[in-house]
């Protein structure tokens, strides 16, 4: 986008003084804000429209990525950047007398996702704008985001996160294209207009969905896809039937709170209602866009692809049957051809207790047609496989038994693509937790391994460093992230590596600033930052980093004078409010950390910092400031995560078991240049189909692991009576679970390697050259490239031929 400092200064000062009718020198860098993104999307606002109307106009196959959660962070600078305005607005607001980083800061980050799973949907939302595919995004316009969290003692407490209190700059409320959903009532045959009987609904109770939409920038190439959130409300004809503010109340309920749950299966029916809510939102808009054209319904999944990002948005396939069987009169062969033909799926986990499952009665209550339509594609299943595959194979596939509505068996057979997220995780589904549908359906099943945005977690988050890869190999990686490799050329070059150092060095400080002002703890900025960031989850294993800052704890303690690497171990993470054990964890390190940074024998040796509240403005302080990247969890158990790969590209080193991406992580950086320990996922498999793991014997056996727990119990960890009784009891007498002991042993090896390398500055900072070097392949654009061409078949709309041609495979 064209656009000089003066002519901005110009324009923005007009648009404040348009909006507030007074002079900016008065305002509050919240009005400043408010004002400088009212001015971002009156600019795009053409791009905008234009992009819809080429889609529209020519036709083109879309896709709808349905998502529960999105987690999109602070959008100023991002779309600063990706319009291509970053530099020019910055000069201009600094000549104004205006703090640009106040400005920025003055945005609230709208959590309205958990963590990976809403993060990926965000970084995908970026890429697919900025290659240029028309792409569109479908979830939920939460009133409330993920709760705020504070420790109080120690202890998580939950605050509301009232994101919207200012208003927010970049959606529009478009009650043109509001659609109605409908819950409860019954179902009955009518004698249509054509003499046929047409299932018809009685007594229901109607939503309004109104959609708010927001503009998906691409990265300056005058692209702007949409993003679109629905909200509930009761419908204005109907508002005479409410009576009471608890019937309001309960409307609005729909679209209030996002569930604080990552990875547990939350049986609640309001959440059902939320799927249902958004999905047929989803759906209806859709097919009213589709009717736009005068295409024919077997053109449909020509033109439209809908993707379901886990389980949550999976009545999309009985929705969609429904609208076309019972409002666009089709055929059930038709219409499931359709359906199938449209649909696909990525399964995020293989956690037992995270695979939804709906009892039958509250699904059949709250929705009865789509219950209907899933029971006929349930009996239609099960009648074409019986012959084929036999019935124990054929009954252990069905979508309906044992009194539930099982949810990923639904999204697999109504799509024609089913995908992980990593390519051991993929390898799980195939071989084990989905060895069923894969039997049935080897074809459907691929692998997407997740990525990450370059531009959100380089270029914006580390944009010291980004000017030195700029400087050493161009400006080609933010378009093209296989172009990183290049920078591998300059591992023996000692300025480059020097320059690396001084770079981490400043953002330790700037993080070592947020600690002293927020948590008035002072951080050694020159002691090693070692990082662990991601929510808090058992399988994650938080507490095995715990175990290991135990145990330098009582080293330290037994010889004050150990000369010994100083770390500062670094946290952020939230726990489901439900979630005991989690919150017992968050306890216990809040008091070690208490412990710890108190001690004067400890001093600099040793440092915890827990920071409140992690989402992703946080993250983008402190991976840019991380060097030990923590990807713990037990093999197995992780589907991908994407922190290791925002670390790495920072030039963090990660130390790992080999789970989910890490697996691909080793592939490309070289097993030199990572930290592996611990079992891998057949071990664990073994010892699980054997019982034939012991924790006790190794707690027994094993004298320096014997004192690090006993800290747990034995009052050296102060105010941690319940909880450290509850989580010595998991892991030596309830038999650990995630096999923390297990791996204790060859954690704290692979922790010791780390301290010896970092010894030598140059060392260090040719792994790290290296790590940043090789994540271009984890770029989201790669990702996204693969779902386009491989399950999405949609095609790029850039007319730029530059921007075409240069996305090269990683090698
Ligand atoms: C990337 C990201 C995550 C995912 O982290 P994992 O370590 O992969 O679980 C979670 N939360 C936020 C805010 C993130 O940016």
């Amino acid at each position: 986008m064209n656009l000089t400092a003066n002519q901005f200064k110009k324009d923005f000062g007009q648009m404040f003084e348009n909006l507030y009718a007074f002079d900016i020198k008065n305002s509050t860098p919240i009005q400043q804000y408010t004002a400088l993104g009212n001015y971002l999307r009156i600019l795009y606002s053409d791009d905008w429209n234009k992009t819809n109307k080429k889609y529209l106009g020519d036709q083109v196959k879309q896709v709808y990525y349905f998502s529960i959660e999105f987690l999109p962070g602070r959008m100023l600078k991002s779309n600063l950047l990706n319009l291509g305005i970053l530099d020019t607005v910055r000069v201009g607001l600094n000549d104004m007398g205006l703090d640009f980083d106040n400005i920025v800061k003055s945005e609230a980050d709208p959590a309205l996702g958990n963590g990976g799973l809403g993060r990926l949907a965000s970084c995908f939302m970026d890429s697919i704008a900025s290659l240029g595919l028309p792409g569109n995004g479908n979830g939920i316009r939460y009133r409330y985001g993920l709760f705020q969290q504070k420790f109080v003692n120690g202890y998580q407490v939950e605050l509301p996160d009232n994101w919207l209190r200012n208003g927010n700059v970049w959606e529009v409320r478009k009650e043109n294209k509001s659609v109605i959903v409908r819950f409860g009532g019954q179902v009955g045959l009518v004698k249509g207009a054509n003499g046929n009987l047409r299932p018809t609904y009685f007594n229901t109770q109607n939503i309004l969905a109104v959609p708010y939409d927001t503009g998906m920038v691409g990265y300056q190439n005058d692209v702007v896809n949409n993003l679109r959130l629905w909200s509930a409300e009761i419908p204005p004809e109907e508002e005479i039937h409410y009576h009471t503010i608890a019937e309001r109340e309960q409307v609005n309920k729909i679209t209030e709170v996002l569930y604080p749950d990552d990875s547990n299966y939350e049986g609640q029916i309001l959440r059902l209602r939320q799927e249902y809510f958004f999905t047929s939102a989803g759906i209806q808009s859709i097919v009213h866009y589709y009717k736009q054209t005068d295409l024919t319904w077997q053109n449909f999944p020509n033109k439209i692809a809908i993707h379901i990002n886990d389980t949550h948005p999976s009545l999309a396939i009985p929705e969609l049957m429904r609208v076309l069987l019972d409002e666009e009169d089709l055929s059930w062969e038709q219409a499931w051809e359709i359906t199938k033909k449209t649909m696909s799926y990525t399964n995020h986990t293989v956690l037992q207790e995270a695979m939804e499952k709906w009892p039958i009665d509250m699904l059949k209550d709250l929705l009865p047609r789509v219950y209907q339509v899933i029971e006929e594609i349930n009996r239609r299943h099960i009648d074409k496989k019986l012959p084929l595959y036999g019935s124990d194979l054929t009954y252990r596939t069905a979508i309906i038994a044992d009194g539930y509505v099982k949810m990923a068996h639904l999204a697999i057979i109504g799509s024609h693509s089913v995908n992980g997220v990593a390519k051991l995780h993929t390898e799980i589904l195939m071989h084990d937790v989905l060895n069923d549908f894969y039997q049935m359906y080897p074809a459907k099943f691929n692998n997407k391994t997740n990525g990450i945005t370059q531009r959100r977690w380089l270029h914006l988050a580390n944009e010291e460093l980004t000017s030195l890869i700029d400087d050493k190999i161009g400006i080609d990686w933010k378009t093209n992230p296989a172009e990183l490799k290049l920078f591998k050329a300059y591992i023996t070059d000692q300025a480059t590596l020097k320059k690396l150092g001084e770079i981490k060095l400043k953002n330790k400080e700037k993080f070592a600033a947020y600690v002293k002002n927020e948590m008035s703890i002072d951080i050694n900025p020159e002691a090693l930052f070692d990082v662990q960031i991601k929510r808090l989850h058992a399988y994650k294993r938080q507490l095995l980093n715990v175990l290991h800052i135990i145990d330098r704890y009582v080293q330290i303690k037994e010889d004050p004078s150990l000369s010994i690497q100083p770390r500062v171990f670094i946290f952020g993470a939230k726990a489901a409010p439900s979630y005991a054990y989690a919150k017992q964890i968050i306890k216990l390190i809040n008091a070690l950390a208490k412990l710890v940074n108190n001690d004067k024998d400890v001093g600099d040796k040793l440092k915890v910092v827990f920071v409140e509240n992690y989402g992703v403005s946080l993250a983008e302080l402190i991976i840019p400031a991380a060097e030990v990247s923590e990807q713990i969890s037990l093999a197995g158990k992780e589907a991908s995560g994407t922190s290791n790969m925002k670390l790495m590209l920072n030039g963090a080193l990660t130390i790992a078991t080999l789970d989910g991406a890490n697996v691909e992580i080793r592939d490309f950086v070289g097993e030199e240049n990572l930290f592996l320990f611990g079992l891998n996922d057949q071990e664990v498999q073994t010892f699980n189909e054997n019982g034939s793991y012991h924790p006790r014997e190794i707690y027994a056996a094993n004298p320096r692991l014997e004192k690090v727990l006993n800290t747990l119990i034995d009052g050296t960890i102060p105010d941690i009576e319940t909880e450290g009784r509850a989580i010595f009891d998991s892991l030596v007498y309830h038999n650990d679970e995630y096999f923390l002991l297990k791996d204790f042993d060859s954690y704290i090896e692979s922790q010791e390697e780390i301290d010896q390398l970092y010894k030598n500055k140059t060392k260090w900072n040719q792994k790290s050259l290296i790590n940043i070097a090789s994540s271009g392949p984890f770029s989201a654009d790669f990702t996204i490239q693969r779902y386009a061409e491989e399950i999405w078949k949609i095609d790029s709309q850039l007319v730029h031929l530059h921007h075409k041609t240069f996305l090269t495979e990683p090698i």
